[in-house]
């Protein structure tokens, strides 16, 4: 048996509040790899945003030396919006013996409600939730983790689907818009994310 973790995001840039959770999850879930999934996001001309394309090299510069992280860039790369039951259900049929983990962060994971086929989601893959700093679970998310651990039980193991845990990784208050504000008001984002990624930003002269 495999396990696949999968870890969702805009990744605008990929930052260690991203990188740091990803390791630590993937070393605890003994992954195979994790794979960071830069999600599609239409381009508004003018936004102060990366493209698909640097978001994408931003996250290979990040990940390359990096054991058992990697970058799917499937949902990036069609040109449409998808849905991570889509992706789910691709990456189980690619890897019928494995073990699906799909992380998020506690905000993301108190509107999973509005996830299009949510339950779905439960019948092929296991979640893990991962404190964020400042944000805190929603009544609907506290209730469906009770309502997951009596029906699929309380930890992931082999052969578990439906599971949803929560976890504690190291907690860095870091954020996509704070670097990019940093970096739009001139600021030094060193230490905020690996060095290779912020020389791609200075280099393309991203977020200003
Ligand atoms: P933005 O500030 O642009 O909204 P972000 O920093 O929140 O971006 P995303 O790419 O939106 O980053 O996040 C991808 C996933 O990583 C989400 O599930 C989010 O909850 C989680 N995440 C992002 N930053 C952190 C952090 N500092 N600690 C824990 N989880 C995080």
């Amino acid at each position: 048996m495999s396990r696949i973790g999968l870890f969702g995001g805009t990744f605008d840039p990929v930052h260690y509040g991203h990188l740091r959770p990803a390791l630590e999850l993937a070393e605890h879930y003994d992954l195979d790899t994790l794979y960071l999934l830069p999600n599609h996001r239409p381009q508004h001309r003018n936004a102060p945003q990366a493209t698909t394309h640097q978001r994408i090299q931003m996250l290979r510069r990040a990940v390359s030396d990096v054991p058992r992280l990697e970058v799917d860039t499937r949902e990036a790369e069609r040109n449409r919006a998808t849905y991570t039951i889509d992706t789910l259900t691709e990456v189980a049929a690619e890897n019928p013996n494995a073990t699906l983990v799909f992380f998020m962060g506690v905000d993301a994971f108190a509107q999973f409600d509005a996830w299009h086929r949510w339950e779905d989601i439960l019948s092929i893959a296991n979640l893990v939730v991962i404190d964020r700093p400042d944000a805190t679970l929603s009544d609907f998310a506290r209730q469906l983790i009770e309502r997951q651990v009596k029906s699929s039980g309380a930890a992931i193991t082999p052969d578990s689907v439906g599971v949803i845990e929560q976890r504690e990784v190291t907690q860095l208050a870091i954020s996509a818009t704070a670097v990019r504000g940093y970096v739009n008001r001139a600021q030094n984002i060193r230490f905020l994310l690996p060095d290779t990624v912020r020389e791609y930003i200075l280099e393309h002269q991203l977020y200003h």
